[in-house]
């Protein structure tokens, strides 16, 4: 709460009057808060930036085993079986059904939506779109790993085009193809055209080795990945547009997996107390982590 009560800024801005060194400031805290916020040029809301630095500092970085979606699979593993039906690409909705596209329609007492803020906006005209971050992901694999430890490595050079990078296969070696090292980059902002080259050579700075033995695995562009959060920013959308009627995501929050699923804790908070099987407020909790 004591961050949440300090005056909102720019995060660039507010981090020139901490009195922290130039080298700290340049070499490891703008580099990271830019990785954790996906926001290059610093313009997020100095509140979500303390609070995704206070996450880094108490929890540190971390990924599911096995990848992103082992988060959602063990949640609907732990629902009735039948519970979650995945595929279904709904067109429209309302308080008391929910259409699909290949799926005819589905009766419901409440409708809780839980998309992206674009398609909220498109199944819910009104809703505001808030601007977004691009990310581009690379991965290669490489014959031996570039780096033996599980560690976050930040561009503090500015030089380009990647941001930050690990050797995944360190971190997770579920991920990595079989007798092969992963490496994971990730390119802030619109990617240069040149990406795969310069990423490339960017790598072989960054880790002090030669790539020539380094294959391409993917690339991953995605335009609209994380929702902005320029000040001011509001913590805590509202989730309950109506009886019947909510929303959460990580466009209701902070742009995270862990404000998507506040958000959706508030949203359900506020559906069951309108069906009369839980109280409306969620138990008060101290401020939680961004990042
Ligand atoms: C490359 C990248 C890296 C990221 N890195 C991090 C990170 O390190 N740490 C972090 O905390 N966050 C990170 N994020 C952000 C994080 O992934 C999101 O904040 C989080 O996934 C948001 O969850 P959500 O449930 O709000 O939305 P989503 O995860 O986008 O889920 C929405 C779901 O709705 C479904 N959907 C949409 N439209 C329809 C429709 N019409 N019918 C049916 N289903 C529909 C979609 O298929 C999707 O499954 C990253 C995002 C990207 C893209």
């Amino acid at each position: 709460e004591r961050l949440l009560a300090r005056p909102e800024l720019p995060i660039g801005t507010a981090l020139q009057t901490r009195g922290l060194p130039a080298r700290t400031l340049d070499g490891f805290v703008r580099p990271l808060l830019s990785a954790l916020l996906c926001d290059p040029d610093l313009t997020t809301s100095s509140r979500c930036a303390d609070l995704a630095l206070r996450g880094f500092a108490r929890g540190r970085l971390c990924v599911p085993t096995g990848g992103a979606s082992v988060l959602p699979e063990l949640l609907a593993a732990a629902l009735p079986p039948g519970t979650v039906r995945s595929g279904v690409k709904v067109t429209s909705v309302a308080t008391t059904a929910v259409t699909t596209a290949d799926h005819g329609v589905i009766g419901c007492r409440s409708l809780l939506l839980a998309t992206d803020a674009r398609a909220a906006s498109e199944l819910l005209p009104g809703l505001r779109v808030p601007p977004f971050h691009p990310v581009t992901v690379v991965h290669h694999t490489a014959p031996a790993p570039p780096l033996a430890e599980p560690a976050l490595l930040l561009d503090a050079d500015g030089g380009g085009p990647v941001a930050h990078t690990a050797v995944m296969s360190e971190v997770d070696p579920a991920r990595a193809p079989r007798g092969r090292a992963l490496i994971s980059s990730t390119v802030l902002g619109p990617p240069p055209p040149d990406l795969e080259t310069s990423v490339l050579a960017h790598l072989g700075r960054l880790y002090g080795t030669s790539t020539a033995d380094w294959d391409l695995l993917a690339v991953r562009h995605t335009p609209e990945a994380v929702p902005a959060m320029p000040a001011p920013h509001d913590v805590r959308r509202p989730v309950r547009l109506l009886a019947g009627l909510y929303v959460c995501g990580d466009h209701r929050d902070t742009s995270t997996v862990q404000g998507a699923l506040y958000s959706g804790r508030r949203a359900a908070h506020a559906l069951l107390s309108d069906l009369g099987l839980r109280p409306a407020t969620p138990k008060p909790k101290a401020m939680r982590p961004a990042a």
